[in-house]
């Protein structure tokens, strides 16, 4: 068993090490368990545990790394391993009826059937129960079920009583896109802010204020779509690694669909977080100053560096209209979801800022 022995992703601490001796142990036995639960904090590294583990499985040498099998299981197209995931934000019944299926179905290929079901705690009701049912009585010997989740207490007890539970402790991924970046569009909002707040202050040409507000939404936009961008290459970095492998016509098909409707999601989640964390910078900044426009000290902002600047740059204004700024904000929160409004919600929030002054 050499691939699951020490991924980097994890933590090297007594809860990982038992975890893993007791799936090897597993392995090397060949007493499997039918259905498995992993959960940690982070989606991605608990799914290539997962993909490892599911080859450690069916590898003839329990997790050479070398093999067809390993390598194909490793880059989610062996045929006879199944990986679900939820449509949108909720994994449906249709989607488990698939997967009864799949297990259903004789193996052509050596070893397990495996069935791994990313973000498991989507699944509502009906789904869960369907699934409760195959967990409770699997269609063979060979078939092992592995869901992951990143929030343990949203799962359905009755499923998670039916599977060994693993929890992971996992590393962060220092450089993924978004977590680099967010903090470049932090930086941009709060400069930006400032800026627009400076400007309109002074009673500069209305002219000069407009062009600095859209001139950040253009800024922040920027940010976004490079981070989205950085998703699309994952993606299709992914995509061609499926496309040059030597599986059958359609399981290609059939994963690449996957792909692109995981992508899709990610990009859409991404894109509510990114707007989310956009709002609520705002929200503090327009908190702060009306704080301090009722006599705050320091300690009572969310930002507390920004108290001599919200002191010495922000007078005159009318605090009627910092609530209504942020009940404005409040209200385009429900666009989250769609992009095109809620870029054009940011534009309208900075443009706004001109008129906070008496
Ligand atoms: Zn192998």
């Amino acid at each position: 068993m050499k691939i699951l022995q020490n991924p980097d992703f994890l933590i090297d601490d007594d809860i990982n090490q038992s975890n893993i001796k007791s799936l090897s142990g597993m392995i090397e036995s060949g007493k499997l368990a039918h259905a498995f639960l992993f959960y940690g904090n982070n989606i991605e590294p608990l799914f290539k545990i997962a993909l490892e583990f599911a080859a450690s499985i069916n590898c003839k040498d329990n997790g050479c790394g070398e093999c067809l099998i390993c390598k194909n299981t490793l880059k989610g197209v062996y045929p006879n391993v199944m990986i679900v995931e939820p449509e949108g934000n909720i994994m449906r019944i249709e989607e488990i009826i698939e997967v009864q299926k799949f297990m259903g179905l004789t193996s052509y290929n050596p070893g397990k059937k495996i069935c791994i079901i990313k973000e498991s705690e989507l699944m509502n009701q009906e789904a869960a129960n369907r699934l409760l049912k195959t967990l409770e009585d699997p269609p063979d010997d060979n078939s092992v079920f592995v869901l992951l989740t990143e929030d343990i207490s949203a799962m359905l007890p009755t499923v998670t009583s039916r599977c060994l539970t693993y929890g992971w402790n996992l590393r962060f991924e220092e450089n993924k896109p978004d977590k680099n970046d967010f903090g470049i569009i932090d930086k941009y909002l709060n400069e930006g802010i400032k800026n627009i707040l400076v400007n309109a202050a002074e009673g500069d040409s209305e002219g000069d204020s407009t062009i600095i507000s859209l001139n950040l939404t253009l800024k922040i936009l920027g940010v976004l779509k490079r981070m989205e961008a950085a998703f699309k290459a994952d993606m299709e970095k992914e995509l061609s690694q499926i496309r040059s492998s030597d599986f059958d016509k359609s399981y290609i098909n059939k994963y690449i669909n996957i792909l692109k409707s995981k992508y899709k999601r990610k990009a859409g989640k991404f894109h509510s977080l990114a707007m989310s964390r956009i709002f609520d910078i705002i929200s503090a900044w327009l908190e702060d100053i009306i704080a301090v426009g009722y006599g705050a000290q320091q300690e009572g902002l969310n930002y507390k560096e920004n108290f001599s600047f919200i002191r010495k740059n922000i007078k005159n204004v009318k605090i009627e209209k910092i609530f209504k700024l942020v009940k404005l904000i409040e209200e385009n929160r429900i666009y989250l979801n769609y992009s095109i409004n809620s870029e054009l919600a940011l534009d309208n929030i900075f443009l706004q800022f001109q008129d906070i002054y008496e």
